[in-house]
């Protein structure tokens, strides 16, 4: 059964993973939008603090849960977000991180038959793996180490959206699948390992900027609130997907470390450690899809975003 929305009622937005860096903002943008808000999340990496501002209000929820365990909620549509996402912190327990892309997963979409809610999958370029087509368009079924470092994160969003789309064949449950490419902005831990809050904070602290391998890998970064709103885009669409949700604009590593030694005026040095095992040596989404069916494409530039994160992540650190 799907649920169509007849009278003029609040629609209301379960968020798992709500507490993190991606569901905090879109936790915000949907109670912008109107919606009830239901952030579940169990804190691993998220914070209270990111959704603080939000408590108070009688449309917002904040629930404390783990996906690995069935959850039930009266929603209209589900973002599933809730999973460890960056290499470090998914990578401290494998076993786990494949545990919740599975039952995370699985759970969404039994609260999604039940109640007859929309639901999306926030899966991710890694699915492509080390890809050996650039720029990597959706058909591109990708080149993963299924028994590296990385697989617990890279299978497990693969099978994540294999049960998504069991689920619409089988079930007619109503599903949507982005696939995200590297985002940035404000609310990302500094302590997540991750490259745009390890190079600032770096800079800002005048420590070494750690370049793994020698700093030619690429990557696309998009910037939080472009992604976002192509969540929102994917959610109010008839596109099952997978859909690419990413900047085109690539750059490698070096030239990350180097705009944001300028923004910063740091005088930190570029230091060289070992490339992690698996880490791919290039990214960049073809958006061609998400351009066409949802008319969505990014409009923050790099030069734009960084300036936004560096603001927010100087104010931390002027606060502690
Ligand atoms: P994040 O770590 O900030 O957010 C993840 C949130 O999920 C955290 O609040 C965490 O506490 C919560 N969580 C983790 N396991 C949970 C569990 N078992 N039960 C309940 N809550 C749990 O990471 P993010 O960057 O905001 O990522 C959000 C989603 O987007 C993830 O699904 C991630 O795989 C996906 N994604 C992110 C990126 C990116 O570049 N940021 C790229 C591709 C995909
Ligand atoms: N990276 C780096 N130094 C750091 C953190 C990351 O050189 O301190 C590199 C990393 O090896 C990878 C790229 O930056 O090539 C993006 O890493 P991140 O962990 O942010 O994301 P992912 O590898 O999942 O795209």
């Amino acid at each position: 059964m799907r649920k169509t929305n007849t009278d003029n009622e609040k629609q209301t937005a379960l968020v798992t993973g709500g507490a993190g860096f991606i569901g905090s903002h879109l936790c915000r943008e949907l109670m912008n939008r109107g919606r009830k808000v239901i952030c579940l999340d169990n804190f691993l990496t998220g914070k209270r603090s990111h959704v603080e501002d939000l408590l108070d209000r009688d449309d917002f929820s904040l629930v404390e849960a783990d996906v690995v365990d069935p959850f039930c909620f009266e929603a209209d549509e589900i973002y599933h977000l809730a999973c460890p996402a960056s290499p470090v912190h998914y990578r401290e327990d494998p076993l786990y991180t494949a545990k919740v892309c599975f039952l995370g997963a699985l759970h969404a979409l039994e609260l999604a038959e039940k109640t007859g809610a929309k639901v999306l999958l926030t899966s991710t370029s890694e699915v492509y793996g080390e890809p050996e087509i650039h720029p990597q368009p959706e058909s591109y079924h990708g080149n993963v180490n299924p028994i590296g470092p990385r697989a617990c994160y890279d299978e497990g969003k693969r099978i994540a959206e294999t049960l998504f789309f069991d689920a619409w064949r089988t079930k007619d449950i109503d599903i949507r699948v982005v696939r995200i490419f590297n985002t940035y902005g404000p609310c990302m831990e500094a302590n997540d390992g991750r490259i745009v809050s390890n190079f600032i904070t770096q800079a800002l602290q005048g420590r070494d900027i750690t370049i793994y391998g020698d700093g030619t890998q690429t990557r696309s970064f998009c910037y939080v609130e472009d992604t976002v709103r192509a969540l929102l885009c994917m959610m109010g669409s008839d596109q099952t997907g997978p859909v690419n949700i990413g900047n085109p604009e690539e750059r490698t590593v070096l030239s990350a470390a180097r705009e944001i030694l300028k923004q910063t005026g740091s005088e930190s040095r570029l230091v060289y450690h070992a490339l992690p095992t698996d880490d791919p040596t290039r990214r960049r989404p073809d958006i061609s899809l998400a351009k066409e069916s949802l008319g969505w494409e990014p409009r923050i530039t790099f030069e734009e975003g960084i300036q936004r994160t560096i603001r927010w992540f100087s104010r931390q650190t002027q606060r502690s």
